[in-house]
């Protein structure tokens, strides 16, 4: 809770809510736990939450709302759009004919007032204070699970085809899902939506409509209808109801036993847009790159597997590079997002638009700075590689587990180890791991028997009885704990002594042995240090991480 601790406490005492020793001790206690004064006080017991929402409430002046006792009607809730009520945080309390009363967790700020006279013109509008729990508990009432959608395409006999595509692709938004899976079985359709990383189910309709929701998705992207057998790609661009912009949807069609299983990539606005410090780099790591950026050549490459965050790095590169007067051009497959002042070329196959194509060609367009969506083969590296030599900055992706690998890997490929060694600058290793929900996450302290539950690196690097946290679930969290992701990386930048390491084509042992001695911190130590951070989980990192 962002509540501010010393105002809390004073409102607390002088109300003589708590009594001063009780206080003291949970005080002591978050300190040395480094939790929430009011999450120990809760929990002790020693204050309850309908007395911690009326102390808070006075404290600014308003009303308490206990959401949790005396919760608002679905119908009053849903006099607020969703989007409105989300972003504002707030839910209609009460209503009479000229006035209404309206719960928030923060009643000080005056964006809000004005977004509500809007809504109620001519109303009088009071604030009250609400939890902020409880109100994302409210918040559920927006929520219609696919199952209900489902439930009327049976009742229209399948007339209501489209408004179900809506509903599955408004749903996948809402819950801020990356890709949409809809999987044909013998009887039934399993949707399913990955967010933050993880596969959920969302809803299982009758396999008898399946048939018609291909075809209509199939006409959208622009794809044949009358091919059931053979791998198809194409794109939609979906207006919603919700979200001020577009939302560009990739549409990917495969053949099973069972039918096609259609794949739909979200390319949304909640996805873009970080810089360098929200992703989860160390500052030490942004001067880094920053520094490696900054030079006029060379060749910077970003590894991990397939949605590890890759892109969103690259552009964050290509973020602080994009000033006026520096030309960067970038190759991509697909261009994900559209940056102002860069030329993005898309590669196309039909056409032949090739990486390595795009690319000689982008050499004649007088680039500083290029980036190539990705490395693998030796036509396009080889290309880069020269790009780097020629005075160019090179950006691109390149598959390897960590950076050590990536080395030996890239050299496979066949180009020259000398001019590998004489370009490369910076190599990042990165994975995304699911980040704790702020709106539930509680402390503990896990004991010498739970550690060593966990494999023998983690008992190496986490001391008995130290502050780990975890996300109880809630509403926010869709109860999963976590919301959101944040990268764990390994940063690997060239020196004199791994030049002349990578001339003589090293193994990725090679390459590890001489790097640990200089202050290398491997995405696993990276990991252990966002676990200590409370950004994450012990459980998260081994699933993401591994132990490396
Ligand atoms: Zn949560």
């Amino acid at each position: 809770m962002k509540f501010n601790d010393e105002a809390l406490k004073r409102i607390l005492l002088e109300g003589s809510y708590v009594e001063q020793k009780d206080l003291d001790k949970a005080e002591v206690y978050a300190k040395e736990h480094r939790s929430s004064l009011v999450d120990n006080l809760l929990s002790e017991g020693l204050l309850s939450r309908d007395i911690l929402g009326q102390a808070i409430a006075e404290s600014y002046g308003v009303k308490y709302a206990d959401l949790d006792s005396n919760g608002p009607t679905k119908e009053q809730v849903l006099l607020i759009p969703q989007d409105v009520a989300k972003k504002a945080r707030v839910v209609v309390f009460a209503q009479k004919k000229t006035s209404v009363t309206v719960a928030t967790d923060d009643p000080t700020r005056i964006d809000v007032a004005t977004t509500l006279q809007s809504l109620f013109p001519g109303k009088k509008i009071t604030l009250a204070f609400a939890l902020p729990d409880d109100l994302d508990a409210v918040f559920a009432n927006y929520y219609q699970g696919l199952e209900a959608s489902f439930a009327k395409i049976a009742e229209s006999k399948g007339r209501a085809i489209p408004e179900i595509i809506d509903h599955i692709i408004e749903d996948a938004l809402l819950l801020r899902a990356s890709d949409i899976h809809c999987e044909p079985s013998e009887k039934t359709v399993m949707i399913r939506f990955r967010i933050d990383g993880v596969l959920h189910d969302a809803g299982e309709m009758p396999r008898e409509y399946y048939d018609n929701i291909v075809n209509r998705l199939k006409v959208q992207a622009k794809l044949r209808i009358d091919e059931h057998f053979t791998t198809q790609d194409g794109a939609i661009r979906h207006i919603s109801a919700n979200h001020a912009e577009p939302v560009d949807l990739r549409i990917s069609i495969v053949p099973t036993l069972d039918g096609e299983k259609i794949a739909i990539r979200v390319l949304s606005s909640y996805v873009r847009d970080l810089a360098l410090s929200d992703i989860g780099l160390t500052a030490r790591m942004q001067e880094k790159i920053v520094e490696s950026a900054k030079k006029p050549f060379g060749m910077i490459l970003v590894t991990g597997p397939t949605g590890s965050g890759k892109t969103t790095t690259l552009y964050s590169i290509i973020k602080i590079l994009n000033t006026r007067g520096a030309n960067v051009t970038t190759i991509e497959d697909p261009v994900e997002y559209k940056i102002q002042g860069v030329n993005q070329i898309q590669v196309n196959m039909q056409t032949q638009l090739t990486f390595a194509k795009g690319l000689r060609a982008v050499m004649r367009q007088d680039p500083n700075t290029i980036l190539v969506g990705e490395i693998r083969d030796f036509e396009t590296a080889d290309i880069a590689v020269n790009a780097a030599l020629t005075g160019h900055l090179l950006l691109s992706t390149f598959h390897a587990n960590n950076a050590a690998t990536a080395i030996p890997r890239f050299i496979e490929m066949g180009v020259e180890p000398f001019l590998v060694g004489s370009t490369l600058e910076l190599i990042v290793a990165q994975r995304l791991v699911r980040r704790i929900c702020e709106s539930c996450k509680v402390s503990f302290s896990p004991s010498k028997t739970e550690l060593e539950k966990y494999p023998e690196e983690i008992a190496r690097h986490i001391a008995p009885n130290s502050t780990l946290y975890r996300g109880k679930g809630c509403e926010t969290c869709s109860h999963t704990g976590y919301k959101g992701r944040v990268g764990v990386f390994e940063l690997l930048s060239t020196s004199p002594e791994l030049q002349d390491l990578i001339a003589k084509t090293p193994s990725t042992k090679d390459v590890m042995e001489l790097v640990k001695n200089n202050g290398f911190i491997s995405m696993f130590e990276d990991g252990i240090e966002k676990i200590k951070a409370g950004l994450t989980t012990v459980e998260e990192v081994l699933r993401v991480v591994g132990k490396v």
